[in-house]
């Protein structure tokens, strides 16, 4: 991304980025920029050191916050000091005992006495003492000592490691921020650093003076670097304290302003314009079911969009089992019957095929042809299908990533949709983008977010909902059980069998031996228990043994995968043990319970996800969650929320009350923009602030060209700075 001149807003490049690292790239620093290094006591070594970090300029140095603080406000009295605690003192440091360590000679041991009042004393001793404070230490001398009591080999307390504040030096900071920094770079040495960097380096504010209620963020950076002595260090070390908050909200701002400029200017791209609806009128009319009013809803406003020669940008956002694959086959067919063709992208090659049969059964008697690329589509199919699409004679394709691949070419591109677009990259959605200049872009996602939150969320997208499901759907009873009850839970499924409904168990591993570095824990027995191989075992040999059992997971061949999921969805099997690969988008009517085994490990909006794999028909369904024995309290409190909760919209507003909406923004974003607060963000109204701010900031000067929307534009200049486009994220 080049700099822009500065008369005109900062524009996102159109073009798609070159790589996917899905990440931010730091830009290449712009001249002027003052660095670290040019501050003193910041050499080439340290220079590096930080760098290494991402500290770089001082404008990166500021920004780096403090992880925790130490509280030196309260003096412990001598009498009181116990193991296990952590205290400040204030006494005399007696003469300094320093010798290298018996099996590290290297190492220096240092070791003294705390004389407090009234001949109170205690020892202080240092394992590996800092090279700077070698033959410095203030003996003789009066200090606050900061730092952990425990009980020495003797029984004796002692204070370990303890920081030093001379008093000579007057008295410090009342709470202490510690950072996370490489070695070689103290933690009085940095602060020193950012007290000058605020100094020299002003930092100025996105939201205008005019409109700004909270702090500055030049105070608010002040107050977490050197808090007052009044600040709650919990609140601070939580990322609430009002001086994080006024960050984010800055940076939201910003965020918010860029994404209303987005929309603008894509309101102004030129788009193939769509409104011939010869086949779509007579398809809907011959359809088996009668739309829901939010589908016809969602179709119209999509036709309308469509119909307009600018280009659409559209979400459609549904719960589970709303029927958004019906809208993305409108919008294709709208496609095809005005000469122009579609793609349809999925995450997973079983999602695609799946789209790819219910096209055929749901739209074949239109006689529109479609295609099926994906990573194992190969040979002489792969290369006529490319062929034709390039030429313009396949008018439709359903596919995975393979889509976006290089060759792929498409002659006549009307309209894109992205199934489950959450799962892809932002980069993934601009080359999709990019198979066609003026082509219709539609993203469809389940992503349990509440409308409002949605609404400044994408507000660089225009928005669908569809807020019901198809008629008929009964809710699914869902309950809670413990590892120990799975027998109960076996018999539950087998009646459920017994009465002809299929079954699917999700169990958290392939073989007892992946990822087992990440949950070292005591329990890991049990792991082995709930793999796939073994869950289908245990079924076959006892409980299920009268019904036919297979098995899945994400390393099977496509084809075994195929093959093992057409099988169920025929009712060939009755059963199917696999691992979250069936999460997305799999849509199989008769099966009507789902069994979830260490159903503690997923968030609510995967758990949503997993559940919604049943009650697809019109059967009354079930979801048993089983707890493992070692579940936290806080994964129990989400499980609840599955089993008091069917509606997403519901499960969505619980987990933004469990979790807060900055996770939900810091997923959006993945990684790929260079926001720094928004994870912090507790409460959702405040993002729907910020966008009304933007917004009217935006009518009264429309492209930023007032002096006062100077530094906005600089901060949105700051955001797409990385290389990409904001009309990419999805
Ligand atoms: P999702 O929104 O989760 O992608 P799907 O598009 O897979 O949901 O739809 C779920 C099921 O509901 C499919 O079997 C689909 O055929 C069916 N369906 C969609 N719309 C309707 C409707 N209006 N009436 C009845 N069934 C419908
Ligand atoms: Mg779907």
């Amino acid at each position: 991304m080049t700099r822009r001149p500065s008369n005109s807003p900062p524009r996102p490049s159109d073009e798609p980025a070159q790589d996917n690292a899905g990440q931010s790239r730091k830009p290449p620093l712009a001249a002027g920029v003052a660095l670290v290094a040019s501050l003193p006591g910041v050499g080439p070594k340290r220079s590096a050191a930080l760098a290494e970090r991402g500290i770089e300029t001082l404008r990166d140095l500021i920004f780096h916050l403090p992880r925790r603080y130490e509280d030196w406000r309260n003096l412990t009295d001598f009498p009181d000091v116990q193991a296990g605690v952590t205290v400040t003192l204030s006494g005399e440091l007696g003469k300094i005992f320093e010798r290298p360590m018996r099996h590290a000679r290297w190492r220096r041991w240092a070791q003294a006495l705390l004389h407090g009042p009234r001949g109170a004393r205690i020892r202080v001793v240092w394992f590996n003492l800092p090279a700077y404070m070698r033959g410095r230490m203030p003996s003789q001398q009066r200090v606050l000592a900061h730092g952990k009591v425990t009980r020495g080999a003797d029984g004796a307390l002692e204070l370990v490691q303890p920081d030093l504040h001379p008093l000579s030096e007057g008295t410090p900071p009342p709470l202490q921020p510690i950072y996370r920094l490489p070695a070689g770079v103290g933690q009085r040495l940095f602060a020193r650093l950012v007290t000058q960097a605020l100094a020299e380096a002003p930092v100025e504010d996105a939201i205008p003076a005019a409109i700004r209620t909270g702090l500055s963020n030049a105070e608010a950076l002040r107050q977490v670097h050197r808090p007052q002595d009044d600040a709650d260090p919990a609140a601070l070390e939580r990322g609430e304290s009002p001086a994080h908050q006024a960050l984010a909200f800055d940076e939201l701002f910003a965020f918010e302003l860029a994404l209303c400029l987005e929309r603008e200017r894509a309101a102004q791209r030129a788009g193939i314009a769509l409104d011939n609806g010869a086949i779509t009128a007579r398809w809907l009319k011959e359809l088996p079911f009668a739309l829901t009013a939010s589908q016809s809803r969602a179709i119209a406003e999509i036709g309308a969009d469509l119909g307009k020669p600018v280009q659409m940008n559209r979400m459609l956002m549904g719960d589970v089992g709303s029927g958004k694959t019906l809208i993305a086959f409108w919008a294709a067919l709208r496609a095809v019957e005005n000469g122009y063709q579609a793609v349809m992208m999925a995450p997973t090659e079983l999602l695609a095929e799946q789209h790819h049969r219910s096209f055929q059964q749901l739209c074949g008697r239109t006689g529109v042809v479609a295609g099926l690329l994906t990573g194992k589509t190969a040979g002489g199919a792969r290369t006529s299908l490319l062929r034709t699409l390039e030429s313009g004679a396949m008018p439709l394709v359903f596919g995975t990533h393979a889509l976006i691949q290089e060759r792929v070419k498409i002659r006549r591109l009307g309209v894109g949709v992205i199934d489950e677009q959450h799962r892809f990259g932002v980069f993934d959605r601009a080359r999709l983008k990019a198979l066609g200049a003026e082509a219709n872009l539609l993203m469809m996602t389940a992503t349990p977010i509440p409308r409002s939150l949605a609404l400044s969320l994408f507000a660089n997208l225009e928005i669908s909902f569809l807020d019901e499901l198809p008629p008929g759907r009964l809710p699914i009873a869902t309950e809670l059980a413990s590892e120990d009850e799975l027998g109960r839970v076996d018999d539950i499924v087998r009646a459920e069998l017994e009465r002809g409904g299929q079954a699917y168990y999700v169990v958290p591993r392939i073989e007892a031996a992946d990822d087992s570095e990440e949950d070292d824990n005591d329990e890991d027995d049990r792991e082995e228990e709930r793999t796939v191989a073994a869950t289908a075992e245990r079924l076959k040999r006892g409980p299920l043994e009268k019904f036919k059992i297979a098995a899945m997971h994400g390393r099977m061949p496509a084809s075994d995968k195929e093959r093992v999921m057409r099988e169920f969805r025929d009712g060939v099997t009755s059963v199917l043990v696999s691992t979250t690969v069936v999460e997305v988008g799999i849509d199989v009517a008769a099966a009507s319970i789902i069994v979830i085994i260490a159903a503690e490990r997923y968030g609510l909006a995967q758990l949503h996800q997993l559940r919604g794999r049943v009650g697809r028909g019109s059967a009354a369904s079930r979801c048993i969650l089983v707890a493992s024995r070692g579940a936290d309290a806080a994964a129990m409190e989400r499980l609840s929320v599955m089993t008091r909760f069917s509606a997403g919209a519901d499960i969505a507003r619980e987990d933004l009350r469990l979790r807060g909406p900055g996770d939900l923004l810091g997923a959006r974003q993945s990684g790929a923009l260079p926001l720094k607060f928004i994870h912090l963000i507790r409460d959702p109204r405040l993002i729907e602030r910020a966008r009304t701010m933007a917004e009217e900031w935006l009518r009264s000067d429309p492209n930023l060209k007032a002096a006062d929307s100077q530094p906005a534009r600089r901060a949105i200049a700051r955001m797409l700075a990385h290389g990409f486009s904001l009309g990419d994220i999805g």
